[in-house]
């Protein structure tokens, strides 16, 4: 029997992901050349579904890539002439500076503490792009869609978001941002190997202004072949096509939003209740699907963990800063109910005993 897995990606697979790759495979799109018309098709249908699913904004345009690192890239090649700024609370968005400024010097950025939200000063007009992370994975914060609103009043410059483990699992306030981006092994499911990207006109008219065509994977040149229906280099075609079918058998995002803002509040409730200390103090900035709790020592975020793998329950360590003292459950929408009750009445077991 397969562990029963909450960790923060990768992640569960959505159950019939086994399923839909006998699909894949009896249907033969996997040998197909990726211009020809069968490819073309499917990729369309992905597209489609993807818009349709997470309710997706007409006028943005949709990329599958290679994963998010890729996307850090891609911003900073293609979106970045010389200053990005990065605005973190977490490990994941500080790396995103990090590779950022191997590529422009001038990127720069500050922290800001894991109970606020993000921010920005008027000195912050001096940058092209402002660089925020919806949910910080490291920590389970995520910027709520209030804090969204008021950096697009009052930033002027591009807004890229990193989506990584929100997309697909909680509703995103789209036109507050021109980029996002995410990754398929986290809230949707499916098996590494996929990077999706959602542009607004806006950033194509800085990535035509800006003209990089230096590299294979240049904005400009995704676009172009996306316009076509084909892709830049030979794409995961696999990864294309499941997400296109779990996307068609999955609810919409608005009503998946209500369930996971639900089981959420019900798992910080239940922590709370066993008297573990959560990470984040803050309820408005919580996370609805990372899920962070304090332990007491080293020991016992070792023992937690031992304990539930015995029950063969995975549970995700801390990451970075917190990565002795905390541990992380994930709340994504493939986990079952009754797997989230395994869970809930193990660690119940653990803390009254
Ligand atoms: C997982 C994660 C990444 C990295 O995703 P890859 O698919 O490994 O590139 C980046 N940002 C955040 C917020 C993540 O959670």
């Amino acid at each position: 029997m397969s562990v029963l897995n909450f960790y923060p990606g990768p992640s569960k697979v959505h159950p019939r992901v086994g399923e839909w790759m006998q699909d894949a495979f009896a249907s033969g799109i996997l040998g197909m050349n990726h211009r020809s018309e069968a490819f073309m098709q499917m990729l369309s249908q992905t597209l489609d579904a993807f818009r349709s699913a997470l309710n997706v904004p007409e006028e943005y345009r949709i990329y599958f890539v290679s994963s998010a690192t890729e996307c850090w890239e891609i911003i900073a090649q293609s979106l970045v002439k010389q200053k990005s700024l990065h605005v973190y609370n977490g490990a994941f968005g500080e790396k995103w500076k990090e590779y950022t400024q191997r590529i422009h010097p001038l990127a720069n950025g500050y922290a800001y503490d894991i109970n606020e939200v993000p921010y920005v000063t008027e000195s912050s007009d001096d940058y092209e792009v402002l660089c925020i992370t919806h949910c910080e994975t490291s920590n389970g914060t995520e910027i709520p869609s209030g804090a969204m609103q008021l950096l697009r009043k009052q930033f002027q410059g591009l807004i890229a978001v990193d989506a990584t483990s929100s997309m697909a699992g909680v509703s995103l306030p789209w036109l507050m941002a021109d980029v996002w981006f995410a990754s398929v092994q986290k809230c949707f499911g499916l098996p590494p190997g996929l990077g999706v990207m959602v542009v607004s006109p806006q950033a194509l008219a800085v990535a035509k202004e800006l003209q990089d065509r230096r590299y294979y994977n240049s904005l400009l040149f995704i676009e172009e072949n996306f316009r076509k229906l084909q892709t830049p280099y030979t794409p995961n075609s696999l990864g294309i096509y499941l997400l296109g079918r779990s996307l068609t058998e999955r609810l919409n995002i608005e009503m998946l939003d209500v369930q996971m803002s639900t089981s959420a509040d019900e798992t910080y409730a239940y922590l709370t209740q066993l008297g573990a200390k959560l990470l984040v103090a803050n309820d408005v900035v919580r996370s609805r699907t990372v899920i962070p709790f304090l332990t007491e020592s080293v020991e016992q975020t070792k023992a937690i963990k031992r304990f539930l793998l015995q029950q063969n329950i995975l549970i995700g360590n801390g990451y970075g800063a917190w990565k002795n003292t905390s541990l992380r459950i994930a709340n994504f929408p493939a986990i079952e109910e009754h797997e989230k009750k395994q869970l809930q009445h193990w660690l119940t077991h653990y803390f009254n005993n």
